[in-house]
């Protein structure tokens, strides 16, 4: 289980999560790792993205059929934070990149607090110092106690005041 010979794998290379660790997938995009979230639990499917994809994604999944046919990672928690714990145990490397945006996996880049005056509640104005961005769909991210990167704030969004859900649970 905990043997990291096993996958000689550099983390910057990045994960696929199939449909049964989605959110999972989201929280480590979050984290800083390149994840691609194939939202099926299909083995042709999933095995068409594995091998034609990336050949240097691995896969992330509960299905053990699937981990054992591509060599992938089997997560056996139903907990995100202790499937972080599991993959983080199963990697050589935990070096990672700049947080990504849990919905669109582009890189964040962060933004000052006067460029966010009004788009965010103001609890969480008044609450968070550091935020970022996402270029590709707008959403604002916020400094958590437990991932770097947890609040969602969808720009578009601003108007009407409604909070996303997801993220922000
Ligand atoms: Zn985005």
């Amino acid at each position: 289980m905990n043997d990291k010979s096993q996958n000689s794998f550099d983390s910057n290379v990045g994960f696929i999560c199939d449909l049964t660790v989605v959110k999972l997938g989201k929280k480590l995009r979050i984290l800083g790792y390149d994840v691609e979230i194939v939202k099926s639990s299909n083995m042709a499917t999933i095995e068409n993205v594995v091998k034609t994809k990336n050949i240097k994604k691995l896969l992330i999944t509960k299905s053990r059929e699937l981990a054992r046919k591509l060599s992938g990672i089997l997560v056996l928690s139903n907990n995100v934070s202790e499937q972080i714990e599991e993959v983080l145990s199963k990697i050589q490397s935990t070096a990672r990149g700049n947080p990504r945006c849990s919905e669109c996996n582009a890189e964040l880049i962060e933004c000052s607090k006067e460029d966010i005056v009004g788009k965010v509640p103001t609890y969480i104005f008044e609450s968070f110092e550091r935020f970022k961005h996402c270029p590709k769909c707008g959403k604002i991210f916020w400094e958590g106690s437990h991932f770097k990167f947890r609040g969602v704030w969808n720009l578009a969004n601003t108007k009407d005041f409604k909070l996303r859900r997801g993220e922000s649970k």
